[in-house]
């Protein structure tokens, strides 16, 4: 990440405060508060597998949903309700507005924003894919709306080798944005020419090769599940490398007692709700004495919380965080979004 880009990462983490601690009272109350005025506003809760435990277990008791960056956009577009809550991060917001136009789109916090979207400002952007006009331009979900609509095709995790491999057979050179780590994947994984924008994820880069090998010896009956934006010295010792979903999949399905989870602990929700007998443990990242600000927590998933969302839903305007897209940047962002989407069906068939 340029020096710049880490700059702005961290004049946006002096931001990113989870909320106070609650007594189980506290939390009972927040939760029948904010079902009810769900209820009232015709309004439905999309929240990603990384937002706290309780942030989930709300979305999914009032009918919402608990899934990955490219279910949440399908569910929020599919879904009847005139507004979507979307407890996420920033682009997710955005994302969902561009699919559901017609749609209020509200966040608990519009401070809840992405290294990697900080990472790629749409200016540096432009200047690198005048640079390079003969490759196709491949971005990743987790991009403002200005990078999405500078982009051939948008891309979730779920499905980038698939589609680096088919843009790679029909002898597409790619430019991809902005995750280093995962282009470094694909790029493996595929044998593509993939040219990468140097975006990381805080929370994933912190992951250690070295402490997750000590952690295997101690458990040596685990699994190792790594998402790919984690760097490739931790990737390479994984059993499964995938997006959350391809890696809740694996925890239920693989016949391992014990996980050794390289990704957001958010996910620890699903994965204990679907293999409430299996262990899962977080791997280890350098710890919050050094260069960690996440550890194994996104600090932005983390301010989706009780208390902004019923404030969000008890006030006509969403104390100002609802999320607005200009129509024409949503029209243009809208076509590789939709590719993507087109994609994402076509492999599930
Ligand atoms: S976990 Fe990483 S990629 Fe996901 S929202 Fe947080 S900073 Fe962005």
């Amino acid at each position: 990440m340029s020096a710049q880009a880490k700059e702005l990462v961290r004049s946006h983490l002096a931001h990113a405060d989870g909320e106070q601690e609650m007594t189980r009272e506290q939390r009972e109350f927040y939760r029948e508060r904010i079902k009810e005025k769900l209820q009232a506003r015709d309004a439905v809760m999309v929240a990603h597998y990384y937002t706290d435990p309780e942030i989930q277990a709300l979305a999914e008791e009032s009918g919402g949903c608990v899934a990955d960056s490219l279910e949440m956009a399908r569910f929020g577009k599919e879904h009847p309700a005139s507004t979507l809550i979307v407890a996420g991060v920033r682009f997710m917001g955005e994302t969902a507005k561009i699919l559901s136009p017609e749609k209020r789109v509200f966040m608990p916090t519009l401070e809840a924003t992405c290294s990697l979207d900080i990472g790629c400002p749409e200016d540096e952007f432009a200047a690198f894919r005048e640079q390079h006009p003969d490759r196709t331009v491949v971005v990743y979900a987790n991009t403002s709306a200005a990078v999405k609509a500078r982009a051939d095709w948008v891309v979730t995790s779920s499905i980038a080798v698939e589609l680096i491999e088919y843009l790679d057979q029909r002898g597409e050179k790619i430019l991809w944005a902005p995750d280093q780590h995962l282009g470094a994947y694909v790029r493996d994984k595929t044998g593509a020419d993939v040219l990468c924008w140097d975006g990381a994820c805080i929370v994933h880069e912190e992951f250690k090769a070295r402490g997750v090998e000590d952690l295997k010896a101690a458990h040596p009956g685990a699994a190792v599940l790594v998402h790919p934006e984690s760097p490739a010295s931790v990737v390479a010792i994984a059993d499964v490398v995938g997006s959350t979903s391809q890696l809740i999949k694996a925890a239920t399905e693989m016949p391992n007692d014990t996980f050794i989870v390289a990704t957001d602990k958010g996910i620890f929700y699903k994965m204990q709700q679907l293999a409430p007998e299996k262990t899962f443990i977080e791997a280890p990242t350098a710890g919050s004495g050094a260069t960690c600000r996440s550890c194994a927590h996104c600090p932005w998933m983390a301010m989706n919380g009780l208390e902004n969302t019923l404030a969000v839903l008890q006030d006509e305007n969403g104390c100002g965080q609802e999320i607005f897209v200009d129509p024409d940047l949503a029209r243009r962002a809208m076509v590789p979004l939709d590719r993507m989407l087109d994609f994402g069906k076509n492999l599930k068939r």
